[in-house]
């Protein structure tokens, strides 16, 4: 079902208006929800190999479509070209992964105690399955919940953010392209969640709700789960530690944290909140990344040899600002940065900063600040920090950088997270689990963990 009306999409270094979405109401989830419980029985019934192809096609026509998907990531969500090209690819390397992937959703025999009994358990899909999905990565999370969903046999609604619409709809224009059968892959595109929440959430023919997004929204869609218990993966938001120790490669780490810390403009659930640097060497560390920082070049993404884009709207740039005051309120330096740049005056431009003297009260070393803000915090034993980076309600990742094999193996198995990267600022990877502990999440997507979510056992015993 469509519907005729349409909510404006704005790009977020200029506030012009870039285009217009479908303003989907509750009558036209529910006919996206009933779309997918249509076409349910037929993909289930297909062979793996089968929608493995299909999935492949879908691939293939998002590398064929490359530079009009990133056009469009650049257009509605600020991120420099060359970031929306990676995030298109790795999009691909997601469908490619749960392609094959689904082709091993293997059973088990199991024996048993009575002769002539078997016991036999199979793989099912869920069923329909509703995602919903934020901003940051438009494309990238919606085909990581996407791909594994249709290796399982799932059929599914999308409901992604309402800041980046039209990377969806691009995404969906390749589907079709790919020839997916009716049905199987649904968009519902809003200017206000609130009225789909009830058609796409508490619907008895939803199976499976998976969600990316903040913690308190993550545990909103728990509690609508209860109606039916759908199965539920949650990927909520991170307050990740970057711990440099005093035998780290410094350049690495600095380039690590550039890497980590304001890639899409720090607007990352994985990306350093919290630099905790061992005492002996935070000046030195403090002033090479200042320095490396104050070199990033801020503009609009569509403009060559920008590293950093604008903050996705004025909510996000109050945040980032509301963090900067408060820290050099409680006594922080700012090293470079602090504050608005750029001549675009519609444009949300926070200058990449760097504090130092921070301590765990302040808000940015306590909330995710969602910006280009890498607070430094100092620290003098190995005991200490992994305390304090624990102290957190999230867990989602963390970074130790090293050169100390023992060290790195201590700190990476008492960190209560669920992704350490040691001395590596990108441990995410579609082949492996992906997830937080504590209120970062539910569940994991990524590697046969991810295919394992879209999926039930069903045992079935015989006597002969
Ligand atoms: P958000 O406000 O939670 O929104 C995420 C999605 O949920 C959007 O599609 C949003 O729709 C929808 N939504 C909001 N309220 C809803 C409701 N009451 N019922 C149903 N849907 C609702 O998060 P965000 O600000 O877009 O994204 C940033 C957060 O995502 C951060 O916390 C970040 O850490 C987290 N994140 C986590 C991961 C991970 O893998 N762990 C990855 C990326 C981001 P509207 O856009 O229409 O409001």
């Amino acid at each position: 079902m469509a519907t005729a009306a349409t909510f404006d999409v704005t790009d977020p270094a200029t506030g012009d208006v870039v285009g217009a979405a479908a303003d989907a109401g509750p009558e036209v989830a529910s006919a996206a929800v009933a779309a997918a419980h249509r076409a349910f029985g037929g993909w289930a019934d297909r062979t793996a190999q089968d929608r493995a192809e299909v999935i492949r096609r879908i691939s293939a026509e998002l590398l064929a479509a490359l530079d009009h998907i990133a056009d469009v990531i650049v257009s509605e969500q600020g991120k420099p070209r060359a970031q929306a090209l990676f995030e298109v690819r790795y999009a691909t390397q997601w469908l490619d992964w749960f392609a094959e992937e689904g082709r091993r959703s293997y059973g088990e025999v199991i024996p048993t105690h009575i002769p002539g009994k078997r016991l036999v358990v199979q793989q099912k899909p869920l069923g329909v399955a509703v995602a919903i999905t934020p901003w940051n990565f438009p494309v990238a999370m919606i085909a990581r919940k996407l791909a594994p969903a249709m290796a399982a046999g799932c059929t599914i609604v999308v409901k992604p953010a309402e800041q980046t619409p039209l990377s969806a709809v691009a995404l969906f224009e390749a589907i079709d392209r790919a020839g997916v059968p009716a049905g199987v892959c649904n968009l519902v595109t809003s200017s206000d969640p609130e009225p789909l929440a009830a058609p796409l959430l508490e619907d008895p023919r939803v199976r499976k709700i998976t969600f990316t997004g903040s913690t308190d929204v993550g545990k909103l869609l728990v509690r609508a789960s209860a109606t039916n218990l759908a199965r539920v993966s949650l990927e909520l938001g991170g307050q990740a530690p970057f711990i440099v120790f005093d035998d780290a490669d410094l350049d690495a780490a600095v380039e690590g944290v550039l890497m980590s810390k304001f890639q899409v403009n720090g607007q990352s659930c994985l990306c350093a909140n919290r630099i905790f640097v061992q005492e002996a060497v935070a000046d030195d560390f403090t002033g090479r990344l200042s320095r490396a920082a104050s070199k990033l070049r801020v503009g609009p993404g569509d403009e060559d040899g920008v590293d950093v884009g604008p903050l996705i709207d004025a909510a996000g740039f109050d945040k980032v600002s509301a963090h900067v005051m408060d820290a050099v309120d409680r006594g922080a330096t700012v090293e470079t940065g602090g504050g608005r740049v750029g001549s675009h005056p519609g444009g949300y431009f926070f200058k990449p900063t760097v504090l130092s003297g921070c301590t765990d009260e302040m808000l940015c070393a306590r909330e995710e600040t969602f910006g280009p803000v890498a607070p430094v915090l100092t620290f003098r034993t190995e005991a200490e920090v992994v305390d304090r980076a624990n102290d957190t309600r999230y867990g989602l990742a963390a970074y130790v950088y090293t050169r100390d094999l023992g060290r790195a193996m201590r700190t990476s198995e008492k960190l209560e997270f669920g992704m350490v990267g040691v001395n590596d600022p990108m441990p995410a990877s579609p082949t492996a689990p992906f997830g937080g502990f504590k209120e970062s999440g539910l569940g994991r997507e990524g590697g046969h963990d991810g295919l394992e979510a879209f999926l039930e056992k069903k045992l079935v015993s015989f006597v002969s």
